[in-house]
């Protein structure tokens, strides 16, 4: 029987008796939704689709009720490109950019910035974490995000072709007992962790977003027991909502509400993410101020 693609779920992996895990999807529908609703340009596109997958992967780690929030911030022509996902598998994402060129490097895009990764438990203080960007595409900035501010040695490959937006990614464990950080695991840890870098390196982007990932996992690393746990669906979902949207209009001031409304005292306000359009009664606004 031939395997089939399990799109949108999150898969995660662990190679047995060894400090290495990983994780591996590939979006299609979640994807699709996130960007039918946009008139992006095709190089937007692709970005989103690989920003949407690293924040799938990404949020493999959280443990707590809440959502990862995966930026990019710059100030050139791309402005700021940002995919969240909340533990329980919700994806939605946004850019915002002006005057895109058909090409170009992550790095060359945003120009001057930096890549920021909140943590925003659904209760409690959030925890952000940022490396100014050097690296000149997505891939390599989060790997060496990991490195610079977490000390995990890590290995990220992601593609998007515009049709399915798929991410791979290991990462060397700190060792749990003493939290001894990755950097001071043994030779052969370390050798392990090298050798299967080496063996993900291979992988093509075209594999990564056509093969199922357990005929990708079983090529790379056969030789190597890897233990793969149960998926997680991944789903396009927003969490906008008019009476959130009202809170963040209720604070502006009376004099702006009046220059935003229409003949009629409407206030339309979309939602940048799922471009949803929300009407408001600017007297109410003002009343619920
Ligand atoms: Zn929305």
């Amino acid at each position: 029987m031939t395997q089939q693609i399990q799109y949108d779920q999150l898969n995660r992996f662990l190679f047995e008796s060894s400090q290495v895990r990983g994780e591996i999807t590939q979006l299609d529908k979640s994807y699709k939704q996130a960007i039918a609703s946009h008139d992006y340009p095709p190089i937007v596109n692709q970005l989103i689709g690989q920003a949407m997958a690293a924040a799938s992967l990404l949020s493999a780690t959280i443990k707590f009720e809440g959502q990862l929030i995966l930026q990019f911030q710059g100030q050139g022509n791309l402005r700021i490109l940002a995919a969240e996902c909340t533990s329980d598998g919700k994806v939605r994402a946004v850019a915002r950019y002006q005057d895109m060129p058909k090409k170009g490097k992550l790095i060359d895009l945003l120009g001057k910035g930096q890549a920021v990764i909140t943590l925003q438990p659904e209760k409690g203080e959030p925890w952000q974490g940022l490396v100014p960007l050097e690296k000149p595409d997505m891939a390599k900035c989060l790997e060496d995000y990991f490195q610079r501010s977490e000390q995990l040695p890590t290995h990220i490959q992601l593609a998007c072709d515009g049709e399915i937006a798929a991410g791979f990614m290991l990462q060397a464990m700190p060792e749990s007992a003493n939290n001894a950080r990755a950097a001071d695991v043994t030779t052969e840890e370390s050798d392990l962790w090298n050798t299967v870098v080496a063996l993900a390196a291979t992988l093509k982007k075209e594999e990564l977003l056509h093969l199922p990932e357990s005929v990708i996992l079983h090529r790379l690393f056969h030789e190597y027991g890897v233990r793969l746990f149960d998926p997680k669906p991944i789903q396009f979902s927003c969490r906008c909502s008019k009476e959130r949207l009202a809170v963040s209009l209720s604070a502006m001031s009376e004099t702006d509400l009046d220059e935003i409304q229409d003949e009629k005292g409407q206030i339309h306000a979309n939602c940048e993410y799922c471009n949803q359009t929300y009407s408001f009664d600017v007297t109410s606004l003002k009343a619920a101020k």
